[in-house]
C-alpha cells in the first residue's frame, strides 16, 4: 500500500530559504486552525493525528525551537540562542522574538492546505497580532480548539512523557508505554525525557501558562471562536471527539475574514 506522503514543513522548521518538498493540497475551505491547552493537555500529539485526517500543515513554535537546538551552536542567531535559554528554563520567549520568527514564516499562514497553529498565539499580544495579520490577507481561522484537563493529570502526563530523538514520536509511561523501555517502537530511537518536562521546568510552564494564555481564552471567547473539548481519553478518542466537534461547528458558523 503506498505511504501517504506527508507535508515535510520545511519552511516553517527552518525558515523562509527552504522549501517545502511537499506541500498540503490547496483546498477551496481550508481548515485553519489555533489549538490552545495548556502544557501536557496533548496538543502536539492532537495537532499531528488531526493533520493526518484533515491534511493541513501542523505548525508548532516549540518544534521550531527544538529543530534550532539541534543545529550547531554557530548556526544559531544570538536572538535565537537566547529564545532558547528561555525555553530551556520553561519560561515563554519573548513576544517579540516569537512574532518575528512566525512573520518570517507567514507563507505557512497563507498555504491554501490551511494550517494547525500548536503553541502559538500563547499570549493576548500574540493572538492580537495574528489576528491583524489573518485580517490584512483576508483570512479567517475556522475555530480555536480549547482543550481542557485537570492540573492533576496534567502533571501526571508531562512527568511520564518522552520522545524519540530522531522521529519524535511521543510516549507516555502511564498511557502510552513503549514496547522495549527506553526504545521507540516506531524507529528504535532512544527515548528522552525533553529538558522542559522536568518537574521544576513543569511547575514554571504551568505558571506561565495561567499568566499568559488564560487571557487568550478570554479574548477568543468574546471572538466567538472558541471550541472547548475536554482532553480526556486515549489519543484517538481526543481526535474523533475532536473532528466530530469541528465539522458540526463548521456548519454552524461562517468564518470571518
Ligand atoms: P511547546 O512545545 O509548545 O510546549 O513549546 C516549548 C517551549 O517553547 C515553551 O515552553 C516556550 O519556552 C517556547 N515557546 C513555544 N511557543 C511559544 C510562543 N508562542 N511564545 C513563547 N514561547 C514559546
Amino acid at each position: 500500500m503506498d505511504k501517504v506522503r506527508r507535508n515535510d514543513r520545511a519552511v516553517w522548521l527552518q525558515g523562509p530559504s527552504a522549501v517545502c518538498s511537499h506541500l498540503p493540497k490547496a483546498v477551496p475551505d481550508p481548515w485553519r486552525l489555533v489549538l490552545l491547552g495548556a502544557p501536557g493537555v496533548g496538543k502536539g500529539t492532537q495537532a499531528a493525528l488531526l493533520d493526518k485526517e484533515l491534511h493541513v500543515c501542523h505548525l508548532s513554535t516549540g518544534d521550531v525551537f527544538r529543530a534550532a537546538k539541534n543545529h550547531r551552536e554557530c548556526e544559531l542567531s544570538p536572538a535565537m540562542k537566547s529564545a532558547l535559554e528561555f525555553m530551556r528554563r520553561g519560561e515563554l520567549v519573548p513576544d517579540s522574538f516569537v512574532l518575528a520568527m512566525v512573520g518570517e514564516r507567514s507563507a505557512c499562514l497563507r498555504c491554501g492546505g490551511g494550517f494547525i497553529l500548536d503553541g502559538f498565539p500563547r499570549t493576548l499580544e500574540q493572538a492580537e497580532a495574528l489576528a491583524e495579520f489573518l485580517k490584512s490577507e483576508r483570512l479567517a481561522l475556522t475555530a480555536v480548539i480549547n482543550y481542557e484537563l485537570p492540573v492533576e493529570q496534567i502533571v501526571a502526563r508531562l512527568g511520564g512523557r518522552l520522545t524519540c530523538e530522531k522521529c519524535k514520536a511521543v510516549f507516555n509511561l502511564t498511557e502510552r508505554r513503549p514496547k522495549i523501555a527506553g526504545l521507540c517502537d516506531i524507529c528504535h530511537g532512544k527515548l528522552l525525557q525533553r529538558e522542559d518536562d522536568r518537574p521544576e521546568s513543569i511547575r514554571v510552564r504551568l505558571e506561565a501558562y495561567d499568566r499568559s494564555t488564560l487571557p487568550l481564552i478570554q479574548f477568543y471567547k468574546r471572538t466567538g471562536q472558541l471550541l472547548t473539548i475536554a482532553a480526556t481519553g486515549a489519543p484517538q478518542e481526543i481526535c474523533s471527539k475532536t473532528l466530530t466537534a469541528l465539522t458540526a461547528w463548521r456548519s454552524r458558523h461562517v468564518p470571518v475574514a
